[in-house]
């Protein structure tokens, strides 16, 4: 159970944490979204990937779903780490170590299997580095709060990032599209058998 990690004290993080912050979203998704760890609004309000950059990353998705002309596939917005990294309680921010993020790897992991994703997005360079390897073939995407340090909507990198973020809710949309043909012809075919099952017993 994901509950579980709630009450996690397996790193030195859980010492000045308020929350430990999991997932939000979809459970299971279409998309996993990998961030990096909650800074102090996070950490307040126990959820991933809030405030400014929460709603730049819902501007984001839902842009690149009107590019892509689809419907904003379900989400789940994670972390490589689910307590706010800092040194001291109420002191800064500071970037996870990798003892930290790999004492956190199986909770990630745990919330991975629940969201069973058709894509994986990997936001920001710590969750690329480090989560590459375990999600092969993911999506790299930029932190959500270094798209606003430089710029927000006007920044250089905003376009890219929303052009490919549009091709990867297309893939979504046609591994769901091919996935729902297989369901019907599957029910078809049954429906199929069942008929001569039935025609088959009443001629004897
Ligand atoms: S960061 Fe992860 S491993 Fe460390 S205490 Fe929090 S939940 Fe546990």
């Amino acid at each position: 159970m994901v509950e579980k990690w709630k009450e996690c004290t397996r790193c030195g993080l859980h010492e000045t944490r308020r929350n430990v912050v999991l997932g939000r979203g979809s459970m299971p998704a279409d998309i996993l979204i990998i961030g990096e760890a909650p800074g102090k609004v996070e950490d307040l309000q126990g959820q991933p990937i809030v405030g400014p950059s929460g709603r730049l990353l819902d501007y984001i998705m839902e842009t690149a779903a009107e590019q892509a002309e689809v419907e904003v596939p379900s989400c789940y917005i994670t972390n490589t780490c689910a307590c706010r990294p800092t040194d001291s309680l109420g002191g800064p921010n500071t970037q996870p170590t990798d003892a930290q993020i790999w004492a956190c790897f199986e909770r990630l992991m745990d919330e991975a299997k629940k969201i069973k994703p058709i894509r994986v997005i990997l936001v920001g360079k710590i969750a690329q580095k480090n989560c590459s390897q375990a999600f092969k073939g993911a999506h790299h995407m930029h932190h959500p709060a270094f798209l606003l340090r430089s710029g927000g909507p006007k920044s250089p990198y905003f376009a890219k990032t929303v052009r490919d973020l549009s091709v990867v809710f297309k893939e979504v949309a046609s591994v769901k599209e091919e996935g729902s043909k297989k369901e019907g012809n599957e029910k078809e075919g049954n429906e199929k058998k069942a008929r001569r099952k039935r025609r088959r017993s009443a001629s004897i």
